[in-house]
């Protein structure tokens, strides 16, 4: 028997989001972003679910490849551009829309060779600092594409910094649309936090929305609001089970380290699944688990293959109790991958992409 940790993917649960995003943003098209192999989804895994979606958005030139495989024949989006001149062939081939966001690639399409013109999406750095020309350079950049005759239509796009916290996104807002007020063409700016939480307003949702976490089910606003407050549900359950149980009394430590002390009679279950599965070794003891669909906590480090569990709630919970770290358990009981990247310091986009190869995977419908 192979070891019992496996994860799942929820087809279903992604057809719900996708709805969801789209409900936030009426009359938006809606790009499915689906780099970073769909958030540790599968790209494979996650199409069936996201295939509503009005485009697919994402960096890697092999993933666009592999989206194109299964057959998909409607827009998809290199949210980058290019890394490279050739690159430009393969958008040629593959009919891929791709962003512009430094000179070197206006360079780059100015000696490409190609029978079909590019649609591309003109990268605006609004005060983000990563990548695009700022308002000041993009009229300039813009004048420069829309004079080569290997563009053909061009899109504006730019990306918030702060969707989803204090700062806010009015001040890029306003800079996006003072330096492309005349120009021609559609727009995209909104992330899941700007989808969910400024999509009724027409001039944040534009012509394109860029949805990402949200499909996945994650809060992009968390612990502020929470996947439930959206009505997003989970796409993605990491389940394990007890391989061992250990009764503590007190003074007894557990794992490496010695991190945790029992005060009392304590019982412990030894979970398979460890930091080599992609759960965060930076999560404490208290880290919120589901044992049996009933919460409890994690105690102790996270070892390479192991993490221990309290009991205490949980009596009668053996060898073999199914153990839920994040997702949704058999009963139904949803622990959002959210709470538990909280504990450890991060964000639920982390555990989703750090899921680990090891780990086996299989799709619901
Ligand atoms: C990743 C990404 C998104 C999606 O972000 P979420 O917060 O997951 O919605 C949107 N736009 C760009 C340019 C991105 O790189």
């Amino acid at each position: 028997m192979p070891r019992p940790i496996h994860a799942t993917i929820h087809t279903a649960a992604l057809r719900h989001n996708l709805e969801r995003a789209r409900r936030a943003a009426p009359d938006a098209r809606v790009w499915a972003v689906v780099k970073a192999n769909a958030y540790g989804h599968g790209i494979e895994r996650a199409f069936e679910g996201l295939r509503a979606a009005d485009g697919f958005a994402l960096l890697d030139l092999a993933e666009a490849e592999r989206v194109r495989a299964l057959g998909w024949r409607g827009p998809i989006l290199l949210l980058e551009g290019v890394f490279e001149p050739r690159d430009l062939e393969l958008c040629s081939r593959l009919g891929l829309w791709h962003a512009v966001h430094c000179d070197a690639q206006i360079d780059w399409l100015a000696a490409h060779k190609t029978q079909v013109p590019h649609r591309v999406f003109l990268k605006m750095n609004s005060g983000m600092n990563r990548l695009g020309f700022t308002p000041e350079r993009y009229r300039a950049a813009w004048a420069r594409l829309n004079a080569l005759p290997q563009v053909d239509e061009i899109s504006f796009m730019t990306h918030f910094s702060d969707a989803d916290g204090q700062r806010g996104i009015a001040h890029q807002v306003h800079a996006f649309h003072r330096a492309t007020q005349d120009l021609p063409g559609e727009r995209s700016i909104s992330n899941s936090a700007a989808i969910l939480r400024h999509g009724g307003e027409a001039d944040v949702r534009l012509d394109w929305v860029r949805a990402g976490i949200v499909l996945y089910g994650g809060a992009p606003d968390h612990p502020e609001r929470t996947a439930a407050d959206w009505e997003l549900q989970p796409t993605m359950t990491l389940a394990s089970r007890l391989i061992g149980v250990q009764q503590l009394q007190a003074g007894d430590t557990v794992g490496y380290g010695s991190r945790f002390t029992a005060e009392g009679p304590l019982t412990l279950g030894v979970v398979a699944c460890g930091y080599a599965d992609g759960y965060p070794r930076h999560c404490p003891t208290g880290t919120p688990v589901l044992v049996e669909g009933v919460r409890t906590r994690t105690v102790g480090r996270v070892s390479m293959d192991m993490l221990a569990v309290d009991l205490t709630p949980l009596p009668q919970a053996g060898i073999g109790a199914e153990v839920t770290l994040w997702g949704r358990a058999g009963s139904g009981a949803v622990l959002p991958i959210d709470e538990v990247a909280q504990a450890g310091g991060t964000i639920g986009y982390e555990l989703m992409c750090a899921l680990a190869p090891r780990v086996p995977v299989t799709a619901l419908a």
